[in-house]
């Protein structure tokens, strides 16, 4: 596997999300709704969700193309809201 190549990308820690705290209730899970994440944490799950390897995707005609390029695209906290493919 290769590294994907990711454009818009950000150095690790310089995204407007990562800069704002984590305010989940460490501790209190029981009480709490698991799912019910704080802001950081929805962003970061947005962000784990981004392929970081090349991956094959079938193009318009139905063959396997190998894509090794993506642009990410960002919202307002600057989180990968999305992405598409250039190859
Ligand atoms: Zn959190």
């Amino acid at each position: 596997m290769h590294k994907l190549k990711i454009n818009n990308s950000k150095k690790k820690g310089e995204a407007l999300w990562e800069k704002i705290p984590c305010t989940c209730k460490k501790g209190t899970i029981i009480q709490e709704h698991p799912y019910k994440l704080c802001t950081h944490c929805k962003c970061k799950l947005q962000w784990l969700s981004v392929p970081q390897t090349n991956f094959i995707v079938k193009n318009k005609k139905g063959k396997d193309i190998e894509v090794k390029e993506i642009l990410l695209k960002r919202g307002k906290l600057e989180e990968p809201q999305g992405w598409e493919f250039l190859s």
